[in-house]
């Protein structure tokens, strides 16, 4: 054995383990205190969840969604759990001026922005591809075009404050998985966008973290309803789920996976046993 594997390669395992349960430690809810935070999709489910988080850290909060009814309960809820503001804007991610006028009024209302989660998803199928390309043009300029316009507006002020972005994607947005063809595309151009915006961030030294969330199968409504009778997988809470997001992207990680061990270390065999995942992906359907 060569001197770099006996020395070099445990040495660099202890220094990234440190880093990695380091950082995982060094989160405080304090961090979040008075910090002006933009939710999308915050009307239900994953969205609403990370809402309540931060109020209970004292955050600023703006929440955004189409239902204005369940926006304005949630920001109510806000209120009662802590929220050093809370604040909704509703409407349709379809429409790129608004998803530019919610940053743009977020931004008066709050004096600037420290924090842009973007989390919203439209509505899809969960079935075999059904060739509909108007409903797959639809959902990209819903989980995706808006996203990349929302964040074009933010930058800005996320640089002012050197903030955060991040941006909630999926398994579906790292490998393919049957019956979300619509979908898993919209998540996989996330991935080449925010990743790429991250390299030249980087070259610029645009102090900005860009935190990347690789969801496995939550306990949402609308996703246990979706996938009732086809999926194997048991949801993991939608609550833990919200905060480990929250965590993640005050420590301004590059990548979070959730639930670790049903997402991360499955995508271990992508490089090298790529038909062997593709397999272990089938195997969690009931057809
Ligand atoms: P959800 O419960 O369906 O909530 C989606 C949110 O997006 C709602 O607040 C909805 O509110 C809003 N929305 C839908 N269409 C919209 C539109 N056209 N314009 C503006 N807002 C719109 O979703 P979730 O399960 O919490 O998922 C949240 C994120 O996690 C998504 O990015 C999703 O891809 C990701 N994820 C979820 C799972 C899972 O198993 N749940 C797995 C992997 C990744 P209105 O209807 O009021 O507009």
């Amino acid at each position: 054995m060569g001197r770099w594997q006996k020395t070099v390669m445990p040495f660099l395992g202890l220094v990234l383990a440190f880093w990695f349960y380091s950082a995982r430690e060094n989160f405080k809810p304090e961090m979040l205190k008075g910090k002006r935070v933009i939710v999308t999709g915050a009307s239900t489910g994953i969205g609403e969840q990370m809402a309540y988080h931060l109020a209970r850290m004292g955050a600023h909060v703006v929440i955004t969604a189409r239902t204005e009814a369940k926006l304005h309960q949630v920001a109510e809820r806000c209120r009662e759990l802590g929220a050093a503001s809370a604040r909704y804007i509703s409407g349709t991610m379809e429409d790129m001026a608004f998803a530019d006028r919610v940053v743009k009024e977020a931004g008066t209302l709050l004096g600037g922005l420290d924090m842009l989660i973007l989390n919203h998803v439209g509505a899809s199928y969960f079935g075999y591809y059904n060739g509909d390309v108007e409903h797959v043009r639809k959902l990209l300029e819903i989980n995706f075009l808006s996203y990349v316009a929302m964040t074009t507006s933010a930058l800005p002020m996320l640089k002012e404050s050197e903030g955060s972005i991040v941006v909630v994607s999926s398994m579906a947005g790292k490998v393919g998985f049957p019956f979300t063809v619509p979908y898993s595309a919209t998540k996989f151009a996330l991935d080449g966008f925010f990743s790429s915006l991250r390299q030249e961030f980087a070259m610029q030294k645009v102090n900005v973290s860009i935190t990347l969330c690789i969801l496995g199968f939550i306990d949402t409504e609308r996703a246990v309803r979706a996938a009732a009778g086809l999926l194997l997988s048991v949801p993991a809470p939608r609550a833990e789920c919200a905060l480990e997001i929250v965590r993640a992207g005050a420590l301004r990680l590059r990548e979070l996976y959730y639930r670790y061990g049903s997402t991360r270390l499955p995508l271990l065999l992508r490089d090298c046993a790529a038909d062997l995942l593709d397999y272990l992906v089938r195997s969690r359907y009931r057809l």
